[in-house]
């Protein structure tokens, strides 16, 4: 019998998750070069891999076909490893060279792929360079065959599964069949990474952090997830699964009765309201957003259109990808955010620079007022999206006077193209900024004329303010929502945008945190949007509080010197 093992990491994603471990990793084989006996055979063997490969690949594209919510960038770039597989030219050249050879399959495989590899790499054209990429993919899955072992995500049979991983890269997990995902498990990572922030927008229960818990966990075994805790369990026993499953029961029973506040308003027993919105990263997100009762979307992510495929995603896809999540939301107000990339999004196609501080480099708006035909395409989709249902556009990491500025005429200029064009748009559509540098935050009453609304991105604000990087978890001690600094910058955000007849909001993951929400209404902030599935929960809480008390208790937690004083009143005061 083997023991359980536990694990110990960041809450990411609330709620209690059983099923049966599945490792995602790219494979990284060990393959030891060998002299066979029979060569033929160890072709034929190669052969075999090829033809199981593409038999894979080609179940994975009729999947693709047949979801319409999957992008039909996916599709395409299926079918060309399916051509690239099926091409003689690199089936036949290695077979042929294991048959003159006899060498393994394996080595053979691994040295044309660093020979192809390294071709692909040193080519002029971008889109030829990306080729590498694609190439390792293939051979990964064809190695996989050989070494007889599942390549990837897909070729799971299990449907309740603990995906556990090193890392998981904003881009894997758009590719992943989340329907048979309970419970995802990480090594690393914080509460603000995007693979924690994904699994709260799907309500997945999720643990990131967990340390060396992927070198442990083998594909297979049982799990638990307890991403309220942070815990994970591998290989529990009855007694352990029996407590959990009780767990799991108390946490839908709870959500049975959070549901009935649905369609209820969000307002304080004194009558404040405040506008309860989701956070989402695709269109298909909003189906979340309006399952769990969101007044509205305060943050799209727009990024992750621009995510997982080979070049910029045009007008036309963009339009159409904010007019779903527009029609969804029903007439509620939609920000969309222009994109985000940088940081800890690169995209390959872009070509951006390496950098030494990413965070702290060309991101976000900069690289948008940088390149503007990425950017007047991106206005001009949003633009043609905001005739569908009601739009806000919002501004990324700005840090000047300036730069809204700019957006803003880049903005004024696509209206006036579109308006040329006979091109329906919302003219009245509102234009505001992210408040996620502490040069905005500290400007804010310079900012707020220039503007409609704030939205704080306390994700970033708090990393800049504190000069903690938000994915390194040896500082994260530093990472402090409740540090006095941060509820003084969010208040000066507030007062600015309240002094100059704007609203404010806030969208950085501290605005679903039900802790923190009792300063949050006390600070007076007009909206706010976190993860679908933390909405119902803080309508619960606001609607059980006197937001007067609140705006008292505020008062006194920003005069507190630490976040430690600002704990320890905020807790007497429950
Ligand atoms: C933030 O910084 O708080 C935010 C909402 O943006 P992101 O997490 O996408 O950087
Ligand atoms: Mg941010």
């Amino acid at each position: 019998m083997s023991m359980t093992e536990s694990f110990k990491g960041v809450a990411a994603s609330a709620g209690v998750a059983i099923g049966i471990v599945h490792i995602y990793r790219t494979p990284s084989h060990n393959v030891t070069p060998t002299i066979v006996s029979d060569s033929e055979r160890e072709a034929v063997r190669f052969l075999k891999a090829i033809e199981d490969a593409v038999t894979e690949i080609e179940e994975i594209k009729e999947k693709i076909a047949a979801d319409p919510t999957i992008d039909a960038e996916h599709g395409k770039i299926i079918e060309a490893h399916r051509m690239i597989l099926k091409d003689p030219a690199f089936a036949d050249s290695i077979a042929e060279q294991i048959r003159s050879t006899s060498k393994n399959a394996e080595a053979v495989l691994r040295d044309k792929t660093d020979e192809l590899v390294a071709m692909f790499e040193t080519m002029d054209d971008e889109y030829m360079r990306q080729r590498a990429s694609d190439i390792q993919d293939i051979s990964g899955r064809v190695m996989a065959k050989l070494f007889g072992l599942s390549y990837g995500f897909n070729a799971s049979e299990s449907t309740d599964i603990i995906l556990v991983a090193d890392d998981l890269h904003p881009s894997d997990t758009i590719e992943l069949d989340l329907t048979r995902v309970r419970g995802f498990a990480t090594d690393v990572g914080g509460r603000t990474s995007h693979t924690a922030i994904m699994a709260r927008t799907r309500g997945i229960p999720a643990v990131v952090g967990a340390q060396a818990l992927s070198e442990t966990a083998v594909d297979g075994m049982v799990a638990i997830v307890d991403g309220g805790s942070g815990e994970v369990h591998l290989n529990p026993t009855s007694d352990e699964i029996s407590f959990y499953e009780a767990k799991a029961r108390t946490d839908a029973d709870k959500q049975r009765q959070l549901h009935q506040l649905l369609n209820e308003p969000s307002t304080t027993t004194d009558g404040f309201c405040v506008e309860l919105a989701a956070n989402i990263g695709v269109p298909e997100d909003a189906i979340a957003a309006m399952e769990n009762g969101a007044e509205g979307v305060g943050l799209f992510r727009s990024e992750f259109l621009f995510m997982n495929r080979h070049e910029l995603p045009s007008e036309e896809e963009q339009f159409e990808a904010y007019r779903r999540a527009v029609s969804t939301m029903d007439g509620r107000p939609v920000i969309i955010r222009t994109m985000d990339i940088g940081g800890d999004k690169s995209l390959e196609y872009l070509n951006l620079p390496r950098e030494l501080n990413p965070f702290l480099g060309y991101r976000a708006i900069r690289i948008s007022l940088d390149q503007q035909s990425l950017f007047q395409t991106q206005v001009r989709a949003i633009l043609r999206a905001s005739h569908y249902g009601k739009v806000k556009i919002m501004y990324p990491m700005i840090a000047t006077l300036e730069e809204v500025r700019q957006a803003k005429a880049g903005l004024e200029a696509a209206q006036e193209e579109l308006q040329r064009e006979g091109i329906a748009f919302d003219a009245g559509l509102e234009q505001g900024i992210m408040i996620e540098v502490p040069a905005a935050a500290i400007s804010a009453e310079q900012l707020a004329p220039e503007v409609d609304f704030f939205s704080i991105g306390t994700n970033d604000l708090i990393q800049y303010t504190m000069a903690a990087d938000r994915m390194n978890e040896k500082v994260s001690y530093l990472y402090q929502p409740y540090h006095p600094a941060i509820l003084r910058l969010i208040k000066m955000v507030i007062d600015a945008a309240h002094h100059h007849g704007k609203w404010a909001g806030m969208c950085g993951e501290m605005a679903g945190d039900i802790r923190i929400v009792p300063i949050l209404l006390g600070l007076g902030m007009d909206e706010l949007s976190m993860s679908p599935s933390s909405i119902l929960e803080v309508r619960e809480l606001v609607r059980n509080s006197n937001q007067g008390n609140l705006r008292t208790l505020a008062e006194e937690l920003i005069q507190q010197p630490s976040s430690t004083a600002v704990q320890e009143l905020l807790q007497r005061y429950r």
